[in-house]
């Protein structure tokens, strides 16, 4: 585990080195190109950057969150798409999968994910079912050779390149009756239908699943899985916050740059106390969400995953944090942060939609206001 703190600056360091030379060169391209960008996995891979979050006895480096919130931040640095890859490789749902998964399983998809040649989706939502997860619809029903599956998911990332998915699965009625099943893509009776577009630029397929066969050695969790599932789902919310700030900051970093060279009214902007004061409050918050969110890493790096009320303090903290720094740079740089010529305008757009994906800062102030009160609040009428 990589706890130790110079250990982890020197990491740092030395990956935000490499992005700044390899990657920030083809930054622009990647953050305008729908693609996946599956040579810079397999670039990232390579660099070991990848399975950091995954313990060794399960597959991975045993590096810990920290190291991966230290990656995916100093990768963004460099090339702010680019961090979408460490997400995909240390936070998102292959780290539920490596938690969960059988050694067959793990044999069978690991390799692949960590080398940057495969990627997986997370098919969790449904077109009933946002913010209220648990009211999901797909169906998985006892068959002879495994399990049956219907119904459709919405919004899945990457589910225009992924290979294989991680579906949330109902095998029956209420939570204990929520599990979930790897589905590979090219499943008979797996419908990937067109793609539709995010503000972000990031395209989404539906799945269509109809009577889609499920042999039973591809089931991650049966029945009753369902707060396992969230607790897995927490890291992806961490890789969520990482990448709000590095967004954030990487704007703020550009904007400060402008700031001290434009000149208006004769002198450069950063002499006008108007705009001084919004990044003074930028940085604040950017910096008091980065607490939150080494916090939240720290304590998952201790007790195996990070848990729900440190997780969506940091989340929500950086997603407003991201999202603020991210105005602020676009307003303080006026046209030019507004032109797709700098990646101002992208970090914006990227830090918009982190506040609604993966659980929004609405359901997470729910959640810390249950923290708060020591009680659950149930949402429904
Ligand atoms: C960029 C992006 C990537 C995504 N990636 C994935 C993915 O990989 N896999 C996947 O399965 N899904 C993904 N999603 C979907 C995401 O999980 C949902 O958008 C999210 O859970 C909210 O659901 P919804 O969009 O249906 O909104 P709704 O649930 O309909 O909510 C609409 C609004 O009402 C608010 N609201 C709802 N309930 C409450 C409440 N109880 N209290 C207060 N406010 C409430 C919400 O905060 C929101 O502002 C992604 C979404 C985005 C934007």
């Amino acid at each position: 585990m990589m706890t130790e703190p110079g250990l982890l600056e020197d990491f740092r360091r030395s990956t935000e080195s490499f992005a700044k030379q390899r990657l920030a060169p083809g930054a622009r391209e990647r953050a305008h190109s729908p693609d996946y960008p599956r040579d810079t996995a397999r670039l990232l891979a390579a660099q070991g950057l990848l399975g950091l979050s995954i313990p060794e006895e399960l597959g991975g480096q045993g590096a810990g969150l920290l190291a991966a919130v230290a990656a995916i931040q100093a990768v963004a640095a460099g090339c702010p798409r680019s961090a979408d890859i460490v997400q995909a490789g240390n936070f998102g749902p292959i780290r539920t999968f490596a938690q969960y998964a059988t050694p067959p399983q793990r044999q069978r998809y690991l390799p692949g994910l960590l080398a940057g040649e495969k990627i997986i989706g997370l098919g969790m939502s449904e077109p009933d079912a946002g913010s209220a997860a648990t009211e999901l619809k797909t169906a998985a029903t006892p068959h002879r050779d495994g399990f049956l599956l219907n119904g459709t998911k919405v919004f899945s990332t990457h589910s225009a390149d992924a290979d294989v998915f991680l579906v949330y699965v109902r095998y029956g009625p209420g939570l204990d009756g929520i599990g979930s099943v790897l589905v590979d893509r090219g499943s008979p009776g797996l419908t990937v239908g067109p793609p539709s577009r995010f503000m972000n630029g990031e395209h989404w397929c539906p799945l269509y699943f109809d009577d889609c066969l499920v042999p039973g050695d591809q089931v991650l969790l049966a029945a009753g899985g369902f707060r396992k599932q969230i607790s897995g789902f927490n890291v992806e919310r961490l890789g969520n916050a990482a990448r709000s700030i590095a967004l954030g900051r990487y704007a703020f970093d550009e904007a400060r740059q402008y700031l001290l060279t434009r000149q208006q009214f004769g002198r450069p902007l950063a002499e006008f106390q108007g705009l001084q004061w919004m990044f003074a409050d930028a940085m604040v918050k950017l910096e008091s969400a980065q607490l939150l969110l080494e916090r939240a890493a720290a304590a998952g790096d201790r007790d195996g995953l990070p848990s729900a009320a440190d997780t969506a303090m940091a989340k929500y903290a950086a997603n407003e944090a991201g999202y603020f720094a991210a105005d602020v740079a676009m307003q303080a740089m006026g046209a030019t942060g507004f032109s797709d010529d700098s990646l101002v305008e992208y970090c914006f757009r990227r830090t918009r939609g982190w506040r609604i994906a993966g659980g929004s800062v609405e359901v997470l102030k729910n959640r810390i206001a249950e923290h708060v009160f020591g009680r659950r609040f149930s949402q429904r009428g």
